[in-house]
C-alpha cells in the first residue's frame, strides 16, 4: 500500500515517467527491481517498531515491497488517488476490493456487462460468504437505483463494457450511490487513466487489470486497487497483507515501464481502432459497428465527455452470423485469435463461443451477443495490414 504524494502539479506524461521513485544511493537512472522477501532491522528494538507501525518501512515483501511501491505511487499519481495496492492479477484486486471491503449480509449491484471471471467470483464465490449481487443494465441510471437496497453497499461496472461498448455515465452513477450511501468501483482496465478518471468523476474505487494495457505488450500479471486512504489502504490493504495475493517485484518493474509509455500507447491505439472503426463501417458485409468514438454510437456525446480517446476495442456484427464470423477469424494471417487485449498486437475473437460460450442463447441473446459479433483489440500494427488481414474472410 502507498499514498500518493508526488503528483504536485506536474502533467499526466511526466507524471507518468518519472512518478513514484527514489534513487537508491547507488544513484540509477533506471528503476532498481528489489527481490527480497524480507527485510533485515538494525536491533530488536527496530523490529518491534515496525511491526508495531510505530515506524514505517520495509518488514516483508507480501505487503512492502520498494519496487512494488513505486509502481503503486506512479499508478496513483496518475490515478489522482491518495493510496494505491498492487496484486498479483486483476482478478486479485477485485477480489481484494469485495472481500476486503464487504461482509455478510452485504449487497452489491453489479453491471450485467463485466468481465465473465467477474461474474464468476460474484456469484460462486462472493455468495458464499453470504454477500449477494444484482445484475443490471450498464447504461439504466434507473436500473441501478432500482437495484439498490439497505443493503447495499457497493456498486460495480466497467466503461466502455467489452464487446460491446456500452458506456453509462459515471458522474451520474456516483451521484446515485453517494444518495444510497454505497461506494462505487469503476474497473478501468479497457480505458486506463490516460483515457478516463473515474475519481475525478466521482467513484471511490478504480481498479485495474495491469495485465492488459498497463504492461502494455502482453507479458506479465498484475492489478491495483486506488482510492481514498480510508478505503483502500484499510480494507483493500488489510484483505492483500493477510491473503496474500500479492505483485511480484519483476512484474511490477515493467508495469512501472508500461506506464512510461501508456499515454502515447493508448493514443496509438485509440488512433488505429478508430480508422479500423470507420473502415468497417464502409463494408458491405459489416451490419453494424460498436465503437464510442463513431458518430453512430448512440452514446458518442457521453463518451466525448466522459473520456479522453474511445479506447481500442472494436466490436463489429457481420451479416452471415457464426459461420461468416469464423471464416473471416480463419481466414486472418496476422491478427492473433486470442481473448487477451491491451497488447501491441491485435487480436480478435468470436465472443459467442468463446467468452460468452458458456451462456444460454437466451443468456446472450439479453446480453447483445450475436451469433455475427466479432470483437477485436486494436493493436499497433501498421493499419493498412491490419485492415488487409480482415479483407481476406470478407
Ligand atoms: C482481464 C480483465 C480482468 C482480470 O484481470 P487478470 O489480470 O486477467 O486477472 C478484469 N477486468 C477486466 C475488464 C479485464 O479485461
Amino acid at each position: 500500500m502507498t499514498d500518493n504524494k508526488n503528483s504536485d502539479d506536474y502533467g499526466f506524461e511526466t507524471r507518468a515517467v518519472r512518478a513514484g521513485y527514489t534513487r537508491t544511493a547507488e544513484g540509477e537512472h533506471g528503476e532498481a527491481i528489489f527481490p527480497t522477501s524480507s527485510y533485515v532491522f538494525a536491533s530488536a528494538a527496530e523490529a518491534a517498531a515496525r511491526f508495531s507501525g510505530e515506524s514505517p518501512g520495509n518488514i516483508y515483501s507480501r505487503f512492502t515491497n520498494p519496487t512494488v511501491r513505486a509502481f503503486e505511487q506512479r499508478l496513483a499519481a496518475l490515478e489522482d488517488a491518495e493510496c494505491c495496492v498492487a496484486t498479483a492479477t486483476g482478478m486479485a484486486a477485485i477480489t481484494a476490493t469485495f472481500f476486503g471491503l464487504l461482509k455478510t449480509g452485504d449487497h452489491i449491484v453489479s453491471s450485467r456487462s463485466i468481465f465473465g471471471t467477474t461474474t464468476v467470483l460474484l456469484n460462486n464465490f462472493v455468495a458464499k460468504l453470504g454477500i449477494s449481487t444484482s445484475f443490471v443494465e450498464l447504461s439504466d441510471l434507473a436500473a441501478w437505483e432500482k437495484a439498490i437496497t439497505p443493503q447495499t453497499k457497493l456498486l460495480f461496472l466497467e466503461t466502455p463494457s467489452n464487446p460491446l461498448t456500452e458506456l453509462v455515465d459515471i458522474a451520474a452513477l456516483a451521484k446515485i450511490a453517494h444518495q444510497h450511501g454505497c461506494l462505487l468501483a469503476v474497473d478501468n482496465c479497457f480505458c486506463t487513466p490516460a483515457l478516463q478518471l473515474p475519481l475525478a468523476l466521482g467513484a471511490d474505487i478504480v481498479i485495474h487489470s495491469a495485465t492488459k494495457y498497463i504492461d502494455g505488450q502482453g507479458r506479465c500479471m498484475g492489478g491495483a486497487v486506488c482510492g481514498s486512504k480510508a478505503i483502500v489502504g484499510e480494507g483493500v490493504f488489510g484483505f492483500l497483507r493477510s491473503a496474500g495475493p500479492s505483485l511480484s517485484p519483476f512484474n511490477a518493474w515493467v508495469f512501472l515501464k508500461g506506464l512510461e509509455t501508456l499515454s502515447i500507447r493508448m493514443k496509438a491505439h485509440c488512433e488505429n481502432s478508430l480508422a479500423i472503426a470507420r473502415w468497417l463501417e464502409q463494408q458491405p458485409v459489416v451490419e453494424r459497428v460498436y465503437y464510442p468514438g463513431l458518430e453512430s454510437h448512440p452514446q458518442h456525446e457521453l463518451a466525448k465527455r466522459q473520456q479522453s480517446g474511445f479506447g481500442g476495442i472494436v466490436a463489429f456484427e457481420l451479416k452471415g452470423g457464426k459461420t461468416e464470423g469464423w471464416k473471416l477469424i480463419d481466414a486472418t494471417q496476422m491478427i492473433s485469435i486470442t481473448a487477451n487485449l491491451g497488447d501491441t498486437r491485435s487480436t480478435i475473437t468470436h465472443p459467442a463461443t468463446t467468452t460468452h460460450g458458456r451462456l444460454t442463447p437466451e443468456q446472450r441473446q439479453d446480453a447483445g451477443i450475436s451469433d455475427g459479433l466479432i470483437r477485436l483489440a486494436v493493436g499497433l500494427e501498421d493499419i493498412e495490414d491490419i485492415k488487409r488481414d480482415l479483407s481476406r474472410g470478407m
